[in-house]
């Protein structure tokens, strides 16, 4: 063979291509979350670490790609022209939901007795927002569901039945499962934000014996415009008994075996979330378990929505974390210009900027996680959680998109192809703000919150008594929101800047606690109005009064540890 022939037909040599993001433990290489879990749940780090492994490796990672290359497909009948509206998923998706159960995803903070479950759970989940996002829909609709399982008695079986942790993909009636799929399904066409225009009704059908409790039953009829995971094992939803929005389970295999009226019409083209599935139902005649009293719907679903929001807040901090390790990793193992791309002092100021922003994102989540482990025993750190919530829900998932954007920046023309996670993170990154309560219902809870209960403001500002004194940026910070939220509390239009400031009051207080001098002194001069050339709207406008010195040690502190 003529070698010159051989090198004429064959491709150019390969070079100078970034390295393969793979073999790294995104726990035990995450300086922040390692520490964070040193501090507040120790117990839990072994778990942690086993799931960050999952991060790092090729084969799930391949898994990732495989579940949203390979997308949902509805079957809405057999062979015989039977109704069965299900879902076939590839098998990658079915991989990654049993993972997910068995490193306790879902359902960590119900399974154990130790100190701070939520805490170690949302870290859990942070770290499984590295893995696949898509799964984290179902990952986290379970995590809420126990709640609402927990205050229905005729639901103590689903409720057991939530705290399995091997993945079964199956119609099995719930006696049979060792572990159950949950979603939730209440956005209608004409109103998703405003539940109240609900236009499914119900009607009382039979009270009958359910698994060891009394069941009040009731027939569904009604559509609803999005329902993820539509081949969940049950659903709570929304419905109208006598003008009154109440709220219901319904089970989508009967207790005899047969398959409930849930009717599949289509699933929704997504711009991203593509391995997950979500569609529109029909229900006519569906039977449903009443939950709580006729009426008290929307209060009932929202204290779910409590944890839902929470899984959010955490899982866009996790997916902020995922785009800077692959921004790291691509600029660190590629060249341009004479060296590798993240020596360049331009690429310095990004990655420093986004590494700030990240830990300020990540310790904001987690400290409203903390704050949800003594809701049954704090009254403060309650009003702090109810308040908080929405807040960091608002302002992760608000954020993420920004810096998902710039992390594909940092890939150049490959962040922008399919063939590498970073496209799929990107298109990824704005759902987490519009599900659950989009972001201006996040900010109009935040201001509900506080007119509702003085407690919750007053909760905030008992937060910063520790570190008052500290820095004095800090300290004229928390002076001037003051007022902010005050006027807030009269001014609607004032909602969205309050939130944000609150948020930004919070990232500071935790950076102050946990951080190093360097992240704080950057976080203190950029995002707490510094002035003018200090910080700009984009993501590398770190001004002159942070040294390039001192956002090289940002960078470092950012890298995954070997
Ligand atoms: C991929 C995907 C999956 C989903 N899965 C589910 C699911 O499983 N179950 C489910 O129930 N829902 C699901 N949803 C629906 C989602 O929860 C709703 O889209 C969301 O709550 C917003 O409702 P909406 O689309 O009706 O928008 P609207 O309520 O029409 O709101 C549109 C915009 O107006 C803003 N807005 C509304 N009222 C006000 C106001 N008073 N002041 C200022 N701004 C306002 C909102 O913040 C939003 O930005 C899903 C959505 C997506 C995209």
């Amino acid at each position: 063979m003529n070698n010159d022939l051989t090198d004429r037909y064959s491709t150019h040599i390969v070079k100078n291509q970034a390295a393969l993001p793979i073999d790294f433990n995104a726990f035990e290489g995450d300086v922040v979350l390692k520490a964070a879990i040193e501090r507040e749940a120790p117990w839990a780090n072994s778990r942690c670490s086993d799931l960050g492994k999952l991060a790092g490796d090729q084969h799930v990672q391949e898994l990732a790609r495989l579940a949203n290359r390979h997308i949902p497909e509805l079957q809405t009948h057999d062979r015989f022209g039977n109704r069965v509206d299900w879902v076939d998923l590839h098998p990658a998706w079915h991989e990654l939901m049993g993972l997910a159960w068995k490193h306790e995803v879902p359902n960590l903070s119900w399974r154990t007795d130790q100190k701070h479950p939520h805490y170690a759970r949302s870290v859990l989940s942070y770290l499984w927002n590295q893995v696949e996002q898509g799964t984290g829909c179902p990952t986290g609709m379970a995590y809420a569901s126990y709640a609402g399982f927990s205050a229905e008695p005729a639901l103590k079986i689903w409720l057991e039945k939530s705290l399995g942790t091997s993945y079964e993909n199956n119609r099995e009636e719930v006696a049979k499962k060792s572990s159950v799929v949950i979603g939730y399904a209440m956005t209608e066409k004409q109103g998703g934000s405003d539940l109240r225009e609900t236009i499914t009704t119900a009607q009382f059908s039979h009270s009958d014996q359910y698994h060891g409790a009394t069941a009040y039953w009731y027939e569904l009829t009604g559509h609803k415009w999005f329902c993820s995971v539509p081949q969940s094992d049950g659903f709570f939803t929304l419905a109208k008994v006598d003008g009154e929005v109440t709220c219901f389970f319904l089970p989508r295999t009967l207790p005899d075996g047969t398959y409930n009226r849930f009717f599949i019409q289509r699933l929704k083209e997504k711009a991203g979330n593509r391995s997950n599935a979500s569609s529109e139902i029909e229900m006519s005649g569906t039977l449903a378990i009443r939950v709580g009293e006729e009426g008290s719907g929307i209060k009932e679903i929202l204290s779910h929505s409590h944890l839902t929001r929470l899984d959010f807040a955490v899982g866009s901090a996790g997916l902020m974390r995922q785009t800077l390790s692959l921004a790291l990793n691509h600029t660190c193992t590629r060249s341009g210009f004479g060296s590798s791309l993240a020596k360049r002092p331009m690429m310095i100021n990004v990655l420093a900027d986004m590494a700030v922003e990240v830990e300020a994102c990540t310790l904001l989540a987690l400290r409203v996680a903390k704050a949800t482990d003594y809701l049954d025993v704090d009254p403060v750190q309650k009003a702090f959680a109810r308040v908080t919530t929405p807040m960091a829900k608002f302002f992760n998932c608000s954020r993420v998109v920004a810096v998902a954007n710039e992390a594909l920046q940092c890939h150049g023309g490959n962040g922008f192809v399919e063939d590498g996670p970073m496209a799929r993170l990107f298109r990824e990154s704005p759902l987490n703000s519009v599900w659950e309560g989009a972001a201006n219902m996040m900010c109009m809870d935040v201001r509900r919150a506080m007119t509702k209960d003085p407690m919750c403001r007053e909760s905030l500002f008992k937060e910063f008594e520790d570190i008052r004194g500290e820095d004095i940026r800090f300290d004229a910070y928390l002076l001037a929101i003051e007022p902010l939220l005050d006027e807030c509390l009269t001014n609607e239009f004032l909602a969205r800047p309050a939130t944000e400031a609150m948020a930004r009051s919070i990232q500071g207080a935790e950076l102050l606690r946990h951080s190093t001098p360097e992240v704080i002194d950057t976080f203190m001069k950029t995002r707490l109005g510094g002035g003018p050339g200090n910080w700009g709207v984009m993501f590398g406008s770190l001004g002159s009064s942070v040294s390039q010195k001192q956002a090289d040690s940002i960078v470092e502190r950012a890298q995954m540890q070997p």
